[in-house]
């Protein structure tokens, strides 16, 4: 555990070397209490293509106006790029990190979490799209108005939960 700055506060595991990532994105967003970086598969094909998301399908419509951060692919190892990341962010739930990975925000560990598997979702239909051809990606005005109709509610994230945690149970 650690404080805002970086300071080791308790645990025994090393501090991770990009934790500027998670406390600067902390500081600007009050709301968020949970941020989770991860370098996933798909999302980093994705990333490498500067376009950001694609929709053709449900999870897709959630990221669809996710901002990509690409100031440098560098690791983010010093506040000042944190707070770069933190300024691309922009108020989104996520965003990609070109050539790196993704960063993915939520109140709450589960709500993080199950967004982070959604957005890898979204990635993985948009690369294996990409192959088919001629794909028909979703307009933008009518991924805004699916998104207002929820297409995923807090009822679905906790669902999703407890399958994921009875899943790594067995
Ligand atoms: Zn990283």
């Amino acid at each position: 555990m650690i404080d805002l700055e970086g300071n080791k506060l308790a645990g025994s595991a090393e501090r991770h070397s990009e934790y500027p990532l998670h406390t600067e994105i902390y500081k600007m967003y009050s709301e968020v209490n949970c941020v989770i970086h991860s370098h996933p598969f798909y999302s980093i094909i994705v990333s490498s293509t500067g376009d950001g998301i694609k929709v053709i399908s449900n999870e897709g419509v959630l990221f669809a106006d996710i901002p990509v951060f690409t100031e440098t692919t560098l690791l983010i190892r010093t506040p000042e790029q944190g707070q770069a990341v933190a300024r691309c962010l922009n108020g989104h739930r996520a965003l990609l990190m070109h050539n790196h990975g993704v960063i993915v925000t939520g109140t709450s560990v589960e709500e993080a979490t199950i967004y982070a598997l959604l957005l890898e979702r979204a990635a993985k239909l948009q690369v294996i799209a990409s192959q088919v051809g001629s794909v028909s990606w979703s307009q933008t005005e009518e991924v805004l108005r699916k998104r207002n109709q929820g297409v995923f509610y807090p009822k679905n994230i906790k669902e999703f939960w407890d399958y994921c945690v009875r899943a790594v149970r067995k």
